[in-house]
């Protein structure tokens, strides 16, 4: 049975690591975390995204995925329309590479930073690859909010949160305010 582990919140050393890299995803150890991972983040409901430092385990692997239209209000105002829809995926092992240089400010939330959005820069458009939970290599390259979700979910492994890359605090805070102003 897979369980629901503890989402560690900003303030927590963990969250701070470099994970290590995965030696063997079929692994009944690696399978397990993931399981673990999915019925972690389905618990949290309308979310995207889940690296595996966030509940604890120093391992490079992130769940995400990629609705078409924005989940929620939340999602109004940090996602961009018009996406491809990716249902839950796992990424094991990911590594980026930037298409270009041009980065663009878009809104972040992260479960580990609850009730908190920010305005952060990232890469417009990326290369990603890395493995899924079948060990297979996947490569897919991505824009918009896509590449932004992946860029996130691939700080944590290195121990970057999203507050440490806001460069305008102005543009910082609640989440509720900011909705709120923003008139979602
Ligand atoms: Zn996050």
């Amino acid at each position: 049975m897979a369980k629901i582990l503890n989402a560690l919140i900003m303030g927590n050393p963990l969250l701070l690591n470099v994970s290590q890299k995965v030696e063997d995803p079929l692994s009944e150890e690696i399978q397990t975390n993931i399981e673990d991972m999915f019925a972690t983040i389905h618990s949290f409901g309308e979310r995207v995204g889940l690296a595996a430092p966030q509940v604890g385990i120093l391992k490079r692997i992130i769940v995400y995925r990629v609705p078409a239209k924005p989940l929620n209000a939340r999602y109004g105002l940090i996602s961009n329309k018009g996406q491809e829809d990716i249902p839950w995926s796992v990424l094991i092992n990911p590594t980026i590479t930037p298409i270009g240089e041009e980065k663009s400010p878009g809104w972040e939330g992260c479960i580990s930073v609850p009730g908190i959005l920010g305005e952060v820069n990232r890469y417009n458009q990326i290369s990603y690859s890395g493995m899924n939970e079948k060990g297979e290599e996947i490569e897919r390259t991505a824009s918009g909010f896509h590449a932004r979700l992946i860029q996130h979910e691939c700080d944590h492994l290195d121990g970057i949160l999203f507050p440490m890359r806001v460069h305008d605090l102005s543009r910082f805070g609640f989440e509720a305010e900011i909705l709120a102003q923003s008139g979602k």
